[in-house]
Order: structure tokens, then sequence, then C-alpha cells
């Protein structure tokens, strides 16, 4: 199933389930009616900024709107021309309750996050380059091999001030 199709039947889905409205749903998420409406229909895909905007919303995993479950093999989500490209390296398991993604980030591209649900926490690793991430308002440098781990429930962003992409994983626990 093409990846755009099934972030747009499993939001739709998701929605429904919960019996909210569009309203509802951009409420909860502080995505706009207008956007949350075009994605459903896939007329547009969503930033990863705003997707995660949307899976804390609906207190879901990020990976539940771009792995597809059943051992299909994942595709890289790459909504904004290369930016930043997701790739999920394991499929959700409800009983360990993590993401572990393969990111790139662009040389020049930021990307900021707004807080993920409460309990959240992160571990970032860089695999190759050098990555900039931004912390309780404190920016940091990750040199290949050095990782991080932080509070996904506050504001933080990643950054690539190079010339060459940058590479990293990011392993994300949910709370119970
Ligand atoms: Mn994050």
């Amino acid at each position: 199933m093409e990846l755009a199709f099934y972030l747009a039947t499993t939001l739709k889905t998701l929605r429904q389930a919960r019996g909210w409205s569009l309203s509802k749903l951009a409420e909860q998420t502080g995505v706009s009616k207008a956007m949350l409406g075009q994605i459903e229909r896939n007329e547009s895909s969503p930033t990863v900024a705003t997707l995660w905007k949307i899976a804390t919303g609906l207190n879901v995993p990020f990976s539940t709107f771009i792995a597809p479950p059943q051992g299909e093999k994942p595709d890289a989500y790459d909504p904004d021309q290369q930016n930043m490209v997701i790739t999920p390296i394991f499929p959700w398991d409800e009983a360990l309750r993590f993401d572990c993604f393969s990111i790139s980030l662009a040389p020049g591209a930021v990307s900021e996050s707004t807080p993920h649900e409460k309990g959240v926490i992160e571990h970032v690793v860089t695999i190759a380059g050098i990555l900039d991430i931004c912390v309780d308002g404190q920016w940091q440098t990750l040199t290949a091999g050095m990782g991080i781990r932080f509070n996904g429930d506050k504001p933080h962003a990643y950054r690539n001030s190079t010339a060459s992409t940058v590479h990293f994983h990011s392993l994300i626990h949910y709370p119970k």
C-alpha cells in the first residue's frame, strides 16, 4: 500500500474510532481543521513536525502513521523533499513501547518539534555526519557515535549546520 494513502486512511480511522469531528481533532492536535481534512483526503502530506502533533494529540506512537503493520518493508517518510527523511527500523510492539527510526537531515535543514506526549523519552545517536540538537534551550553538537537521552515532552529541535547529510537513529520510548 502506498504510504501516503496508508497515513491518510489511518488518520481517518483513528479519528472516527474516537467519535471525533475534524474540529475536535484540530482542537486536540493544534493542527488546523483545513490541513487535517487535506491529510485525510490524501491531498497533502504533513511535515514531520505536523505529524508529531497529530500523533501526540491522538496519543499514539509516531510510527502508527508511517509503518504499515505485518512485516511489509517500511518506506521512508519523506514529506518535505528530503529535508528530513524518516524510516522505521522496527514495527511497533505494544509490550516494548518504543519506536526506532533511521533519520537523515539534509544540509542546512532544521526540524523543530513541539512537545510529545508526557513521559516520552528520546535517545538520539549520530551514525554519520554531525548533528546539532537543542534540548532545554541549549544547542549541543553530536558527532558520529555520540548520543543523547532527553525528555521528548518539552520543545526540542534538530539541525544540520554542515554541508553534508547527517544520519542518526532515534529511539523513542512511550510511557504506559
Ligand atoms: Mn522529537
